[in-house]
């Protein structure tokens, strides 16, 4: 055994190395400059720990957070590690410059700004440490999401103490990886990227566009979590908000962490999160640096997030005791609107001459998010190739949804022609002007709209083709062909659609439409939001029936009479009580007042117009 192993066993109580962090140890302790990339929880911080405690050299460590360093140094004191550190909030270090000086510490943590102060970098360029390390080292990239302003003057280390520097974080593409090298001034780094591969990871993603429905998986999902922690990350404070309180009236343990809550409570928060058996912590972005708790078991995101980085980072903090955990990420409707909302926000605090590289760089991101979200290859592979780790998975980690669900199923001749419906309806608004989902299903549907209109929309022979089509069912098979790549989605807020060399051959028949079948029932079976949650009424009305025209006839009843009285459609009644007529065909007032959500005063103010619709539909 070497004496490195022996140290790793009788300080550190650990049976042996993880991937890389041998090599990793051994250059620091040759004096080489590293560059450390590892995922989340694989064991960054013994990178620079083990070669100060087993030659008994001096580190200081720069770490962005009070609540890490002090984590930190606490776990090393209890290992009986001399260690110290010294941030804002920990004024008096007399004690612990006399010991560093004295060369009775191993390692020293300082934030940075700590480092930055006159005295301390003169104090430490006298007692220069052994080597430096640098956590969180993607704090300097500027473009990063945890961009800080103290971190980029940190290249002073290596140019004027003249010692090594090992520079570890979690996330960071190989373009951060050049940042970070070159801000720290790095003299030909060893760079190595680990640790991507979570082989105990689920990773599955939901196209779902409706906040209702996000949240009724969510709590699905929380009330049959066992033991164990799960993290639900939001896009906003009000989503953490809505959805804590969702939580909580079902009896789900659930507390909300964002950076507009008071310091009380978000320390309570963490506290929970720490401690209880059972805890769901519902936060915004703000959660995450530093927290270490191993069996958390779920990571869920409610809205998706605006790049790969945040998304892995976050989604990373799942099973770290190794043991099976899911990461689930939900995406689709308003959510990359909603993250080029943000950077539109920041983009004005971005000196001007920066801006364009700056927002471009930001929305390439967005759009690999995007492509990640949409895409069918293996979850893993996937972020192991944007994270530019070494590890090949060939064949898929097996355990993701794309890997797992692979089942494909045999289209019918009636959906193939549906199918070349909505690709050709795409293909007829032609390239002068590009159109969202919404006016695609208007034209296919025979909805007349002013845009469409204008557009000559109600003049294509594809218009109304699929009139007798629920809205939600096409709705769903439009994601379904963007999702299989034969429809492209330009574009965040409002997003516009175009037929892929792929859609295009399937229009022409030229080549057979390929549909999963875990998607497809997903997306395609979308009952109206009401009857999928409710009991006796949902479960008599066969998956998307329309009955012979009578529910859409309903449909564009109520739409109409809604638009005459300026009102919502579902201030009128339900889809649900839609479902409801179209099972119990009411024939007079009497039987229209024992369908769902048609109460008297309802009966007596449209039910006759109603009961003509429905005898009208019949008898049509
Ligand atoms: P991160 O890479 O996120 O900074 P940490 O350095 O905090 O991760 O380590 C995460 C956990 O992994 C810690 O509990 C640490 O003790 C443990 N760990 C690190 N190296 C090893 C190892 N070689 N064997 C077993 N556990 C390890
Ligand atoms: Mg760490
Ligand atoms: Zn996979």
């Amino acid at each position: 055994m070497t004496s490195l192993e022996s140290t790793l066993h009788s300080v550190f109580g650990l049976e042996g190395f993880r991937p890389g962090q041998e090599e990793i140890v051994r250059a620091v302790l040759e004096g080489r400059d590293v560059l450390a990339v590892m995922a989340t929880g694989s064991g960054k911080s013994l990178c620079y720990q083990l070669p100060a405690v087993a030659a008994g050299k001096r580190c200081l460590v720069v770490s962005p957070l009070i609540s890490l360093m002090n984590d930190q140094v606490a776990k090393l004191n209890l290992l009986n590690i001399p260690a110290a550190t010294t941030h804002s909030a920990n004024k008096d270090d007399g004690e612990a410059l006399a010991a560093w000086a004295e060369r009775q510490i191993n390692l020293y943590y300082v934030s940075p700004e700590r480092i930055a102060l006159p005295g301390f970098f003169e104090f430490l360029k006298r007692h220069r440490p052994d080597y430096a390390a640098v956590d969180e080292a993607h704090c300097i990239a500027q473009w990063g999401h945890d961009f800080r302003e103290e971190y980029r003057d940190l290249g002073r280390i290596r140019r004027e103490w003249g010692c090594p520097v090992i520079a570890v974080t979690a996330t960071a593409t190989p373009e951060v990886q050049r940042e970070i090298a070159a801000s720290l001034e790095l003299q030909d780094p060893l760079i190595r990227v680990h640790g991507f591969y979570r082989p105990n990871l689920k990773f599955r993603a939901r196209m779902e566009g409706g906040k209702k429905a996000r949240f009724s998986e969510i709590l699905r999902l929380l009330e049959s979590l066992p033991e164990g922690a799960a993290i639900v990350y939001c896009g906003t404070r009000k989503v953490v908000d809505a959805l804590t309180e969702l939580l909580r009236s079902r009896k789900v343990p659930a507390f909300p962490y964002h950076a507009g809550l008071e310091a009380d409570a978000r320390e309570k928060a963490h506290r929970h999160f720490q401690e209880d058996a059972r805890v769901v912590l519902v936060a915004t972005n703000a959660f995450g640096m530093g927290v270490d708790r191993p069996d958390v078991r779920l990571v869920v995101h409610a809205q998706m997030p605006g790049s790969l980085e945040a998304y892995y980072q976050e989604a990373g903090r799942a099973g770290r005791d190794g043991l099976e955990a899911q990461c689930l990420l939900f995406f689709g409707g308003d959510d990359a609107g909603l993250q080029d909302f943000f950077i539109q926000q920041v983009l004005e605090t971005v000196p001007s001459d920066r801006r364009d590289a700056w927002l471009g760089n930001r929305e390439d991101k967005l759009k690999l998010m995007q492509r990640y979200a949409h895409g069918s290859a293996c979850r893993q592979a996937a972020l192991m190739d944007y994270f530019g780790d070494g590890e090949r998975l060939k064949d898929g980690c097996g355990a993701c949804d794309n890997c797992s669900e692979t089942e494909t199923f045999e289209i019918s001749s009636e959906l193939k022609k549906d199918i070349r419906i909505v690709l050709s309806g795409l293909a007829r608004f032609g390239t002068a002007a590009s159109f969202g989902k919404g006016v695609l299903i208007d034209c296919l549907t025979g909805k007349t709209s002013e845009r469409g209109e204008a557009y000559g929309h109600d003049r294509l022979s594809t218009f109304g083709l699929l009139a007798h089509k629920r809205r939600p069912e096409l709705m769903g098979l439009v994601d379904l062909l963007i999702r299989q790549g034969y429809i492209q989605q330009n574009g965040f807020k409002y997003p516009t659609l175009s037929l892929t060399a792929e859609g295009s051959a399937v229009m022409r028949d030229q080549k057979e439409p390929v549909l999963p079948k875990r998607l497809y029932d997903e997306l395609m079976t979308r009952r109206p939001r009401r009857s999928r949650s409710a009991g006796t009424v949902a479960s008599s009305v066969p998956g998307g029936a329309d009955h012979g025209g009578l529910w859409q006839a309903i449909r564009s009843w109520r739409a109409e009479t809604a638009r005459r009285k300026g009102i919502p459609p579902y201030t009128l009644f339900w889809d649900r009580t839609i479902d409801d007529l179209c099972v119990k065909r009411p024939r007079n007032l009497d039987e229209l007042a024992g369908v769902f959500g048609m109460g008297e005063r309802k009966c007596a103010s449209f039910g006759e117009e109603l009961l003509a619709v429905l005898k009208g539909a019949a008898s049509s």
